[in-house]
């Protein structure tokens, strides 16, 4: 076969030009910068690149540490997980005001709202989820099973799709209590019908938990219109926040004054400085919140927040969409070989792909050791996630064309 690079450069430059987002791009640390040694960067959906935008931010939010001490807490930074996690709502939840806060990790969000949900169906004995969730997920919900003696409904997927309809259908029943599953499923990428899944358990009288991780910053989620009882997602990923950035959790406005969660700490008790005897959980999501949240941690949030309200999700998600069936057109053409465990139906798919060779998981060090940057999924998965606020066609480009060299094409 041979191939014409030269051709193939131009036609990304001319999808670059053409591209309505790309301007963007200069707003990333790293993205352009001759002194970087990554030429192409395909893990945006692992750790998002930082903004310039946070870096400022963090600046102040270090200089009112500085000049405002102790008074920051109440000048402005106990409302802070509420007023980010209203603007996320707003932004990229399709949430209304009041039923997202920002906090702990995703891991022990899932624990909390999991449990919590679980408290307002006791008369039920299952859990619902699928075989190739995240491990977290899957761990926790191991764990909460043992803990309350319910028992786990397995769907079982084939890991280059997703969950679908029926499958969840089959699965959900009477004795449902809670329905756990990624909208975007971490290896194959495949979107899930939030929507329809979330009616089907509704039907049958269960809760659901949506894992956004995947699809916050990518996909569009319309968490109130939807119905969705309560969600969970990471920061770190397509919004930008820095390692260990806190998760955000969303449980619907109709279940605030009943949900309870099992960590009551003293931050998510009425009136937490009055210090006062037993625990009496806040009004709204705050009761959510367990203990002292990581301010410094949520601050890069906002600007990718603020990016997101100015590009607007629906562009947002067809830039998505066109880099990632740009990189599985790049795939049949350099890497026939290589099989893309991904849906390729654009609406089945999330932000991201994953290929599959038997080679990968020697090739993934060579490849990070010259600047080109997927992250290797076992056992021989490799998965691309172009970022679209960061993402540009040539740099992916740059990424397909040194997996072929290191396939020895
Ligand atoms: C990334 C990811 C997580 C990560 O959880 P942490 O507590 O932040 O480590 C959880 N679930 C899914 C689906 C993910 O993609």
């Amino acid at each position: 076969m041979t191939v014409d690079f030269h051709e193939l450069e131009q036609a990304a430059a001319t999808l670059d030009e053409a591209d309505p987002l790309h301007a963007y791009r200069s707003l990333f640390h790293g993205a352009d910068d001759p002194g970087s040694d990554v030429v192409s960067y395909l893990d945006g959906n692992s750790l998002g690149r930082p903004t310039i935008s946070a870096t400022e931010a963090i600046a102040a939010a270090v200089a009112q540490w500085s000049g405002r001490l102790i008074r920051g807490w109440d000048e402005q930074w106990m409302d802070l997980p509420l007023t980010i996690g209203n603007r996320l709502g707003a932004v990229v939840l399709g949430a209304e005001a009041g039923q997202t806060t920002i906090g702990d990790s995703t891991t022990v969000l899932l624990y909390k709202l999991a449990r919590g949900a679980l408290a307002m169906r006791p008369a039920r004995t299952e859990i619902v989820l699928d075989t190739d969730n995240f491990p977290t997920d899957r761990y926790v919900l191991e764990g909460i099973a043992d803990e309350l003696g319910l028992d786990l409904r397995w769907i079982t997927v084939d890991p280059s799709s997703g969950v679908g309809l029926e499958a969840a259908r089959e699965a959900i029943s009477e004795h449902t209590a809670l329905v756990v599953l990624s909208h975007v499923a971490y290896r194959s990428g495949f979107l899930a019908d939030a929507e329809a899944i979330t009616r089907c358990a509704h039907d049958a009288g269960a809760l659901v938990l949506w894992d956004l991780c995947h699809s916050a910053g990518s996909v569009p989620i319309e968490l109130d219109s939807w119905n969705v009882d309560f969600a969970v997602g990471c920061t770190y990923k397509y919004l930008n926040g820095g390692p260990g950035s806190p998760a955000f959790a969303y449980v619907a406005a109709e279940h605030l004054d009943s949900f309870r969660q099992p960590i009551q700490g003293w931050m998510g008790r009425r009136d937490p400085f009055e210090m006062g005897p037993g625990f009496v959980p806040a009004d709204g999501i705050r009761r959510v919140v367990s203990g002292t949240p990581a301010i410094l941690g949520m601050i890069a949030v906002q600007s990718t927040i603020d990016l997101i309200d100015r590009a607007g999700v629906r562009a947002v998600r067809a830039k998505s969409v066109q880099l990632t069936g740009y990189l599985i057109d790049l795939t049949r053409t350099l890497l026939p070989e290589v099989r893309i465990a991904s849906p390729l139906d654009a609406e089945r798919r999330g932000g991201h792909i994953t290929l599959d060779h038997p080679a990968f998981r020697d090739v993934t060090p060579r490849l990070w050791a010259r600047g080109v940057i997927p992250d290797f999924r076992a056992p021989q998965g490799l998965r691309l996630g172009p970022s679209p606020l960061s993402t540009s066609f040539a740099e992916a480009l740059v990424g397909i064309r040194a997996i072929a060299e290191e396939l020895g094409r």
